[in-house]
This record gives C-alpha cells, structure tokens and sequence, in this order.
C-alpha cells in the first residue's frame, strides 16, 4: 500500500512535468532551464506554487501573484497521472516495464494535446519516444525481421503519398507511425493504423455532418495514431487472433 502511494506522488510529479512540456514546447521554451511562470503575469514561481495538486487547493485555484484563474486541467491531469502510474505497476507485474509504459503514455499524451492545439509533433517528443522504445523492446518479444518492415510498411506508403497529395498526412505523423512500427512489428502497427483511420474518419465525418466542418479543413491525426498505438500495444495480438491472422 505504501508503495503504491509513492507512485502515485511520482505519478503527479511526472505530470505536472507534462503539463508544464504541453505549454513550452510549442512556443519553443527550453523545458529544461528557466524558472516556471504564470502564464498570466509572468511572474516566476516559488516551490511552494509548484507542488502538485496541492498547489492548486492551498492557492484556491488563482495565482498568487495576479489572482487570474489557474486552469482546472493542470489538478484533474496530475490526479490523473498519479492514478495512472498505480494502476500500470498494479497491471503490470514487472516495475519497469510499467514505469516505461507509463512514461510512454505520458509522451503520447504530449503529442496528442499540441498536435490538436498547434497542428505540430515536437521532435523532442519523438526522440524521447525512440529512446523509450528502445528500452521497451526486450519486453515484447518479436522477430527483428517483423520490426524492420514495421518500420516501413504503413509510414513508406504515406511518405509517397504525400509527394502527390503534399499535406495528406503531416510529416509528425509518418515519423510516429515509422518509429513505432519498430515497437510493434508490421501486423500489430497495420492494426494501429486501421484503428487510427477508423477513430479519426468517424470523428471527421461527425464533423461535417454536424459541424458542416470543410472536408478541405485540416484535422490533427496524432491523437488517433496514438490511441490506435496503445490499443495495438495493449491488445493487438487478440484483435488479429478475432481474425484468423
Ligand atoms: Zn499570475
């Protein structure tokens, strides 16, 4: 029980980190150096601002400094992180390998919120996904002949696509799809995009059909080919096993 209550604390530390990439990257802050800030008024933040969850209660939810509103997300993404982190030790019997996922997650949770925000994949964030990939590899065991064509079969063709429909797919998302065809071997990323273009499509079609949104209007595809990732991660193997495959 102890230990599942450092996790989570860690859990929250992590993503209060998270919150913290999602505002800087995009706008080209270093999320190494630098003091945190508000927002709002630019003020530099103490120790005693920063401490996750906490923070937010003891400071009511406003800045100490200009009493602007903090945003609810930042507690509910920390609260979430932590209960994250518990549930994948838990899940997960081996601690590292549900530290990686989790940190994994965490990084897919990154791309998500600033493709759909700013249309962009930092290149931070798929070097970061390399590098956990890498460590992740010896939990999953798969032929290295089937994780080199991973590399290749879906972000191969989109690469050709795009040269005669330029912005079909953007240039973050077949980085994605190739780094983590490695990771999943070519039949578990052919199920990851499947379900990408199936999540997205359907949301695309809401779209217009409610919204009356463009078809000729962009959407953020990250979002889907990371949900279609992990769902291929976590149960690939029994969705092509529903197939024969
Ligand atoms: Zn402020």
């Amino acid at each position: 029980m102890f230990l599942y209550v450092w996790f989570f604390i860690l859990g929250t530390i992590v993503g209060s980190f998270v919150c913290l990439c999602i505002d800087r990257l995009p706008l080209g802050i270093s999320i190494a150096k630098g003091r945190s800030f508000c927002f709002e008024c630019f003020h530099p933040l103490d120790w005693k601002d920063l401490i996750p969850i906490v923070s937010f209660v003891l400071l009511k939810g406003r800045c100490r400094y200009c009493q602007k509103r903090i945003s609810i997300f930042y507690p509910f993404f920390e609260i979430f992180s932590g209960c994250l982190l518990v549930f994948l030790v838990y899940y997960e019997t081996q601690i590292l390998k549900a530290l990686l996922l989790f940190l994994l997650i965490m990084d897919f949770i990154v791309i998500s919120i600033i493709d759909h925000k700013w249309m962009i994949i930092p290149d931070i964030c798929l070097i970061w996904e390399i590098v956990m990939i890498i460590c992740l590899c010896s939990f999953y065991q798969i032929p290295l002949i089937e994780r080199l064509i991973g590399l290749f079969i879906i972000s191969g063709p989109i690469f050709l696509l795009n040269c005669f429909l330029p912005d079909s797919f953007g240039g973050g998302d077949i980085k994605l799809l190739c780094i983590n065809g490695f990771l999943l071997g070519y039949r578990k990323i052919v199920v990851a995009f499947i379900l990408a273009v199936l999540f997205g499509g359907g949301y695309a079609s809401y779209l217009m059909v409610q919204k009356g949104v463009n078809r000729k209007e962009h959407m953020a595809f990250g979002i889907y080919l990371c949900i279609g990732i992990l769902i291929a991660l976590f149960w690939g193997e029994q969705i092509l096993s529903l197939y024969g495959l």
